[in-house]
């Protein structure tokens, strides 16, 4: 074990928000989350990825593609310190989740429950000729099968990971065989594709059947993760509203109006895929599967609901997150993006699962950020305040650019900030 694991952190650093890259990296070396060398590769990395490897990783590349990589302060989960890294394009996000989680140290941190790593893989079987009959064939074939799926992915199972059970559901007038498979610390979509597609033929032996689609499901319903949180209402007070108790009941009010309408439930499940998407894209995990899974898990009720929970409890505002997380820490971009291994070490992931826990407390905090800000003074505010602080960093730029053209006019300051912007030249 390294120096750097042995000694206890905090991920309560104040003032790293008003520090430049190079300071921010500093302290996180002084404060022992990153060693030196790892800090100076971050300055020279350009983002974690060349071009050989970009290439090995997609199609027609022809450059790379950047976003910020930052950190989450202040998180306490499962009663450990953790810095989270978190990757994405808009601001306020990184912000929002840091403050939250502040408030959610207050009452103790994030309590975690993960299930196993299982993810699902189908076989859809057509013209069966008797259902019934075909689908006690398959039950009674059960471990026969399994220890066949097994045999498919040797590797895993030597992991400690493997096939753990087969369903058979009815679906319109054919079959499907549902495998539920540990998948350890991968994704696992091109291993359980690979039962799947393995197990085919033994199937339609089975059932007399033809089998259709052969792949994974990405509603990960067996693979879900839930965090919890309890915040002491005084820590919810703000300037304008010194009353926590009431800020914690406008937070609930909010709450209740996304359980009774679809079109707010949507856009609160937004706020909390905010934080859960930019830990995933820190990380190279594909958040466009778990995108699909989380809002297809919010519609288990018929129509979309709210994938958190806020409630009074007595001094307290409790929170709860529950959604399917199929995280990865090996395998895709893990292999060959060292910003990705970078992040892996700087947040001490330990598992697949213990990254899924780290997106869900983002989530969470996420989502507490924003009913807490739209409950009180509004979110404006907050968002205003941090793209004054992004024009004030444009502000030396186009004052550089002036005073090289000698020409101080207010309207050419305009067409310099649209310009610096990316946007087209002013006329
Ligand atoms: P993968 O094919 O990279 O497999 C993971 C590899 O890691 C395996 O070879 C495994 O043996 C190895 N491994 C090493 N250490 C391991 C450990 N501790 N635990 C588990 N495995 C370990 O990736 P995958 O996870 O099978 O599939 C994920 C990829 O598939 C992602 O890139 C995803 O975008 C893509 N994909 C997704 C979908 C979908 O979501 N619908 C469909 C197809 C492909």
């Amino acid at each position: 074990m390294s120096v750097l694991e042995r000694v206890p952190k905090s991920a309560r650093l104040p003032g790293f928000l008003r520090l430049d890259g190079r300071a921010r990296r500093q302290r996180l070396v002084d404060s022992t989350w990153l060693s030196s060398e790892r800090a100076r590769a971050l300055e020279q990395a350009g983002g974690g990825l060349n071009e050989a490897d970009a290439d090995a990783m997609s199609e027609n590349v022809i450059g790379l593609h950047a976003l910020p990589l930052t950190v989450a302060l202040n998180f306490r989960v499962d009663g450990v310190d953790r810095v989270v890294p978190m990757s994405v394009e808009e601001p306020g996000i990184v912000a929002a989740a840091s403050g939250a989680a502040r408030l959610v140290r207050e009452g103790g941190g994030f309590a975690s429950e993960a299930a196993a790593p299982v993810l699902t893989c189908r076989v859809q079987l057509l013209e069966v000729a008797d259902v019934a009959s075909a689908r006690a064939r398959l039950l009674a074939a059960a471990p026969a099968l399994l220890a066949e799926a097994d045999a498919l992915i040797p590797s895993m199972v030597a992991r400690g990971g493997g096939a753990r059970e087969l369903e058979v559901r009815l679906v319109g007038d054919g079959l499907v065989v549902h495998v539920h498979v540990d998948v350890r610390d991968a994704m696992g979509a091109n291993t359980v594709n690979t039962v799947a597609e393995g197990l085919a033929p033994s199937l339609e032996a089975l059932t007399g059947g033809r089998a259709g689609l052969r792949l994974l499901t990405n509603l990960a319903d067996r693979l879900k993760v839930t965090v919890r949180c309890r915040v002491p209402v005084a820590a919810l007070a703000t300037a304008d509203f010194p009353d926590g108790g009431l800020v914690a009941r406008r937070v609930v009010e909010a709450q209740r109006f996304a359980e009774s309408d679809v079109y707010r439930a949507v856009t609160h499940n937004k706020g909390v895929m905010n934080g859960v998407d930019a830990v995933l894209l820190a990380f190279g995990n594909d958040w466009r599967a778990v995108e699909a899974g989380a809002h297809a898990y919010a519609c288990r009720g018929g129509a979309s609901a709210p994938l958190t929970r806020w409630r009074c409890d007595g001094e307290a505002l409790s929170g709860e997150l529950t959604l399917p997380l199929a995280t990865s820490m090996v395998g895709g971009a893990a292999r060959n993006h060292a910003g990705v291994r970078l992040a892996l070490e700087l947040a001490r992931v330990s598992s697949a699962t213990d990254l899924g826990v780290l997106a869900a407390a983002a989530g969470l905090a996420s989502n507490l950020a924003a009913l807490r800000a739209r409950s009180t003074e509004g979110i404006n505010r907050g968002h205003m305040a941090l793209y004054a602080r992004r024009v004030a960093a444009e502000g030396p730029a186009v004052a550089a650019r002036l005073s090289t053209e000698r020409c101080y006019r207010p309207e050419r300051a305009a067409q310099v900030l649209a310009e610096l912007r990316g946007g087209a030249p002013a006329p």
